[in-house]
């Protein structure tokens, strides 16, 4: 029997990191034809995810901050360094000590405007975190304590977050972080005075389709310093860049990069620095999942992997995956048909609408490439009704879909 992938469990990457080497295949068709897996397997592509980055970085006007929520696999994160990430938007403390324990020079950047008070002295004391993000007096206030509290003396950078009205993000966040103006006006000015790193953030929300979403919140922060008179070092514009989905169709992300580098430029404020929070645009073109047909009924599969999986997004929020069927030992039928997905646990609510179009011959036993799921895919994974495994492999080939940075010509050769 050939073994061509490790497995791991639910949600595990930030409680046992692997750090062995992980199998490698040329392909996903290669997989699948020697392995046959009834289990869902997450196809990494380092090469990608590291050209993804190093465009990225060379082509944003700033320090480039990954967001490790999105995905934290170390593999993921390796190949993030590979492509010259140095700095990480981290939100707890298992991501923290993550980071810190793969990559002992990285920036760490502890980005959560609600923080334990034992993460704030733990990420200062024993992981060198010095920059803190807040929407609030009381996070100000509680951050001070507890790094007052560690006795350690060092150069402490705080973030304020202004909240924006609700945008055109596919994922809105403006209900649940950030200062409404005169909040942040009177947090600059209180926090003036005791960081060494004064800053001011925001998020759009997550895939954002529309640069001009990033030029009014530059304006709004232009006028929030104003207005606070207080002198800023960093203006950090978030995440939410977007990549393509079957159904949606991003301007490439120069054109956002242009409107964030203009509206900075009108601000007229030299001196201070350009950080941006990237997830989705920088590894959702990653990784894929191979998923199972185990039934078919009419135009609905039963696959082995869904919304307690990888395929939240595709569940309540619609989201739409570039999609592919591998039938490694016959030929597919030529004409599509639109299926809907069902996941593998007996809750109702396991359901991916889609539509999918493959072949309409779909049947039971062929597999199901599922693209651009590195992004809130496998990290969102639970163990429920004991579904939680899946089988991890890295290949060489090319990602489907479209992703708007990704360069063709830099690809590993098989
Ligand atoms: C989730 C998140 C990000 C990353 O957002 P993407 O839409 O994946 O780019 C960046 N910053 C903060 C504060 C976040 O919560």
């Amino acid at each position: 029997m050939s073994v061509v992938a490790r497995t791991r469990s639910a949600v595990s990457p930030l409680r046992r990191p692997f750090f062995a080497y992980p199998v490698r295949r040329p392909t996903v068709d290669q997989v699948v034809a020697a392995d046959r897996p009834e289990e869902p397997v997450h196809c990494l592509r380092p090469t990608v995810i590291a050209d993804t980055a190093s465009d990225f970085v060379q082509a944003f006007p700033g320090d480039v901050l990954y967001a490790v929520k999105c995905n934290p696999d170390p593999g993921v994160l390796r190949a993030l360094h590979d492509g010259g990430v140095r700095h990480f938007d981290c939100a707890s403390l298992p991501e923290i000590r993550l980071v810190r324990d793969m990559f002992p020079d990285a920036a760490i950047h502890f980005m959560h405007p609600i923080k334990a008070r034992g993460a704030i002295r733990e990420a200062w004391d024993r992981h060198d975190v010095r920059d803190f993000v807040l929407d609030s007096a009381d996070e100000l206030a509680k951050i001070r304590t507890e790094i007052a509290a560690t006795g350690i003396p060092g150069a402490l950078g705080l973030i304020v977050r202004i909240a924006l009205p609700k945008g055109g993000a596919k994922l809105d966040l403006s209900g649940k972080f950030g200062a409404c103006f005169d909040d942040a006006v009177d947090l600059l000015r209180a926090a003036r005075g005791c960081a060494a790193t004064l800053g001011v953030s925001f998020h759009v929300g997550s895939q954002c389709l529309d640069p001009l979403a990033w030029r009014d919140a530059i304006a709004l922060t232009g006028q929030v310093i104003r207005v606070a008179g207080v002198a800023v070092d960093v203006i950090d514009v978030g995440g939410g860049f977007p990549v393509a989905y079957p159904d949606q169709d991003p301007p490439p992300l120069g054109a956002f990069f242009a409107e964030i580098e203009s509206s900075f430029d009108a601000l007229g404020l030299p001196g201070v620095r350009l950080w941006a929070e990237p997830g989705r645009a920088l590894v959702a073109a990653g990784t894929s999942v191979v998923v199972q047909v185990q039934a078919r009924r009419g135009d609905a599969l039963y696959v082995n992997d869904g919304v307690y999986g990888s395929l939240a997004d595709a569940g309540a929020l619609g989201f739409r995956y570039p999609v592919r069927l591998i039938r490694p030992d016959a030929e597919a039928a030529a004409d599509t048909t639109a299926f809907s997905l069902f996941g593998p646990t007996c809750d109702s609510a396991d359901v991916m609408r889609g539509p999918f179009l493959l072949p309409a011959d779909v049947a039971e036993g062929d597999w199901i490439e599922v693209g651009q799921l590195g992004a809130y895919g496998a990290c969102l994974r639970t163990a429920f009704n004991g579904f939680d495994r899946a089988r991890i492999v890295e290949v060489g080939d090319n990602p489907m879909g479209d992703t708007p940075v990704y360069q063709a010509e830099s690809q590993q050769a098989a």
